[in-house]
């Protein structure tokens, strides 16, 4: 990295010390930005790398609530309103016991270049809380999320602060969290939160919104070098709103997916995965990937190592952070794997993503593949504001044609900045020009 950039990425790590997860996000979005700030000096005029970094409000909080044998427990959540120069502060609420500070802030981070590229007025932030919502009663999960959303309630709003779901909410969350915001408030705005249920404000094609974009964005990546997702074998990682969804996309497409994941292993199926038979087990009775293989004969489950040791065509990490090391990326690479689209948020760690490039594969990073997400959130927030509802074609065309321009914008960023096929420095050098003109537009603030 050049000085002056560097001299910044020392100075979060000085700053916020112990977050690994947020100095990775940032050292990976500003060594990309070394060639954009070359040619763009002004760009690191009036600190505006340093402003960039620093995020615009962190609000920490403490979720008190009660079980159901009536021990009270204590969990605490975050909200980071990280940059509002493109409109209000969005992103998703993830409940999972890994969350921590650092973890939220490089949510919170990735989400300003990925809401930037969705070309959508949405700045960004992220939330969420250590508490693990896996075994609870819906009664525990619902008086926690009341517990959560009395704070929450204070710092967010459909002009201000617009949350979603992450790991660990999903539509019940999203609804306890919604009841709360309108007991509490007194009024039905609906736009406060996205991916709500169909029958209060919610978006057609928001569920299937992630992964649909995922495969949408491996297909146009594909069809730079001429070719589809046609007949090709994936891995996919996760078992959850993203996985599930990229598994309908692709096998829409003609792809075979063929394994999937939670933390207690991944299963392969060869034959194909069994899409009925998965949003049984996981949607509709919230098991385990081994309920799967119990009811699917030819399914195996495997609880050592990782499905990218399955010999793929086209891998689709939709899990977590870092869930893909070099040793990982060594396998695909050497099993023929030519295409690799994140699902999640960071699950490539730099030195597999740094296999990728050098090995010449189609890689992108998720802040550009998984970005339907987000994105259809800004048209379910579009739908309420104009107290309307799109059908399914309506919502699933608009997702389509906005996967296709943040292709074409990443693909464009890389060839200005001379590294043609460079998806990182595309999605990077992209959603960061637009986001640092309009904080240069609205001056010191
Ligand atoms: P879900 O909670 O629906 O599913 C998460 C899946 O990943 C589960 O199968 C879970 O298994 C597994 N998982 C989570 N953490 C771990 C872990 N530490 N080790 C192993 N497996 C794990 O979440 P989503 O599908 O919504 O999110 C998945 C990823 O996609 C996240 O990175 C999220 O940030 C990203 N994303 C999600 C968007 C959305 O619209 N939902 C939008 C953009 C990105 P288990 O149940 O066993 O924990």
């Amino acid at each position: 990295m050049q000085d002056v950039v560097e001299k910044v990425y020392e100075q979060v790590v000085a700053r916020n010390r112990g977050e690994a997860e947020f100095h990775q996000a940032v050292r990976e979005v500003l060594e990309s930005l070394d060639p954009v700030i070359a040619k763009h000096p002004h760009y690191a005029d009036n600190a505006l790398l340093e402003r960039i970094v620093e995020p615009e409000r962190q609000i920490m909080f403490r979720v008190p609530w009660v079980d159901d044998a009536g021990q009270v427990h204590v969990n605490r959540g975050f909200r980071v309103e990280f940059n509002s120069a493109l409109g209000p502060y969005k992103g998703g609420l993830r409940f999972h016991p890994s969350v921590n500070v650092g973890i939220i802030k490089f949510l919170g981070f990735e989400q300003i270049f990925k809401n930037a590229l969705t070309n959508q007025a949405i700045g960004g932030g992220k939330g969420g809380s250590d508490f693990d919502p896996h075994g609870k009663s819906d009664a525990e999960v619902m008086r926690f999320c009341q517990s959560f959303m009395t704070e929450l309630s204070r710092h967010i709003g459909p002009n201000t602060d617009v949350p979603a779901g992450d790991i660990g909410v999903g539509g019940r969350e999203i609804g306890y969290l919604f009841g709360q915001y309108k007991r509490l408030r007194n009024s039905y705005d609906a736009g406060v939160l996205t991916g709500k249920g169909l029958a209060w404000g919610g978006s057609l094609a928001r569920t299937e919104a992630t992964g649909y974009g995922t495969v949408l964005f491996a297909q146009s990546m594909l069809a730079t070098k001429g070719e589809t997702l046609e007949g090709k074998k994936i891995a996919v990682s996760g078992a959850g709103n993203v996985a599930i969804y990229a598994i309908e996309k692709a096998q829409q497409l003609g792809a075979k997916p063929i394994t999937f994941s939670d933390s207690s292993g991944y299963v392969v199926d060869e034959a194909g995965v069994d899409l009925d038979l998965l949003k049984q087990v996981k949607e509709v009775e919230r098991g385990r990937v081994a309920d799967y293989v119990s009811r699917r004969p030819g399914a195996r489950l495997v609880t050592e190592g990782r499905p990218w040791d399955v010999p793929v065509d086209v891998a689709l990490p939709c899990a977590t952070q870092n869930e893909l090391d070099a040793d990982s990326a060594a396998t695909l690479l050497r099993n023929g794997c030519a295409v690799v689209a994140e699902g999640a948020n960071m699950p490539c760690t730099p030195e597999a993503i740094a296999a990728f490039q050098a090995a010449g594969i189609l890689y992108a990073p998720g802040k550009a593949s998984n970005a339907g997400g987000v994105a259809t959130s800004a048209l379910e927030m579009e739908q309420n504001a104009g107290r309307t509802r799109w059908d399914f074609a309506t919502a699933e065309a608009k997702l389509a044609g906005i996967m296709v321009d943040i292709h074409d914008s990443c693909v464009e960023a890389a060839e200005t900045y001379g590294r043609p096929g460079d998806y990182v420095l595309g999605a990077n050098a992209a959603g960061f020009t637009r986001v640092a003109d309009v904080m240069i537009a609205h001056g010191i603030v």
